[in-house]
């Protein structure tokens, strides 16, 4: 799950991207408007986290600017303490959510998760797979009922097949939802982590698509 955070208080952004990242995402930082609704624009993104007060070009009009061309990613806004006619105007302008300054770290994560989840259309925290159960909020998977250890990389590449469940999900797309924008990629590491995976739930969760990516069966 890979996240956009669009914040200029350098301090406030590193706190927001430590957080995330501990939290299992890979985060893109934009420290101002125009760099934002670029990176918003270009780069696929599971969620964004919005601050409205922005150098260069405003929260709003960003924001603004991604639905008016389509984009449809959850967004959940940062406003100021009693800000209440930011929160409106920030839904009323295609906001899933908001936060208002100062915010608990783990709330602003809760949040995340559930915008997330609710965009792939999962009302609930759980995604049962046939005989794997995925709990995205504990960030907990279990096979026939018994805990199975993952590593960060692997429950997030696990969760990625699990939100488009019965669905191929293209090598692209994957490396794409694992790692930031800046990080190095390699293709084989995703081959790699799903050899992992399956040697942890049995082959034949995990199929291969020819041409087309990895699926994960057990679809009611
Ligand atoms: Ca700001």
């Amino acid at each position: 799950m890979r996240v956009l955070v669009v914040e200029d208080t350098r301090a406030l952004a590193e706190q927001l991207q430590a957080a995330l990242i501990t939290a299992g995402f890979a985060v893109d930082l934009a420290p101002d408007g125009e760099e934002g609704r670029f990176l918003g624009e270009t780069e696929p993104y599971d969620a964004v986290v919005l601050d409205l007060g922005l150098p260069k070009l405003d929260g709003l009009s960003v924001l603004r600017a991604w639905r008016g061309g389509g984009r449809a990613m959850p967004v959940l806004i940062l406003t100021a303490r009693d800000g209440w006619a930011e929160k409106v105007d920030g839904l009323n302008a295609g906001a899933d959510d908001y936060l208002a300054k100062p915010f608990a770290m783990a709330e602003l994560i809760a949040r995340v998760n559930a915008l997330i989840r609710r965009a792939h259309g999962h009302a609930t925290p759980e995604i049962l797979a046939g005989r794997l159960r995925i709990d995205t909020a504990r960030k907990q998977v279990a096979l026939d009922g018994a805990p199975v250890r993952l590593t960060a990389m692997e429950y997030n590449l696990l969760a990625c097949l699990a939100q488009h469940l019965g669905q191929p999900v293209s090598k692209t797309a994957l490396t794409e939802s694992l790692y930031a924008q800046d990080f190095d990629r390699d293709s084989n590491t995703l081959e790699v982590i799903v050899g992992r995976l399956r040697r942890k739930l049995g082959e034949g969760l995990i199929e291969t698509i020819r041409g087309q990516g990895y699926r994960l069966a057990g679809a009611p």
